[in-house]
């Protein structure tokens, strides 16, 4: 059980802007303030676990919850075709042509 969805209908039918995710509960309405962090909760060489949550949400997952990852939300964030590429800090993009190898996991 996870108090977060993801739902991109519902986050791409509002302004065009990317929303919080958050869910107090299973079935609650989303917080849907704007997002502006990409968090992993969990990162395996293929892929990433991911949410996309705003700063209020981002305080209390630091102060409650482990994850793995985070960086400011991008334009390339939770886009198709993209993928997380890991560094300091990490960020989101297409994935690197084959003579660039470059670890990027792809995001469910
Ligand atoms: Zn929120
Ligand atoms: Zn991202």
């Amino acid at each position: 059980m996870t108090p977060f969805r993801e739902d991109r209908t519902t986050a791409a039918t509002l302004a065009g802007e990317i929303r919080c995710g958050y869910s107090p509960t299973s079935g609650a309405p989303a917080c849907e303030t704007r997002a502006t962090w990409h968090l992993a909760w969990t990162r395996t060489p293929e892929e990433v676990i991911h949410s996309l949550i705003c700063d209020l949400h981002m305080g209390w997952v630091q102060d409650d919850l482990t994850y793995a990852d985070r960086h400011p939300l991008s334009a390339d964030c939770g886009m198709p075709g993209t993928g997380w590429h890991d560094g300091t800090p990490s960020h989101c993009g297409p994935p690197p042509s084959d003579d660039a190898p470059d670890p990027v996991r792809s995001l469910r």
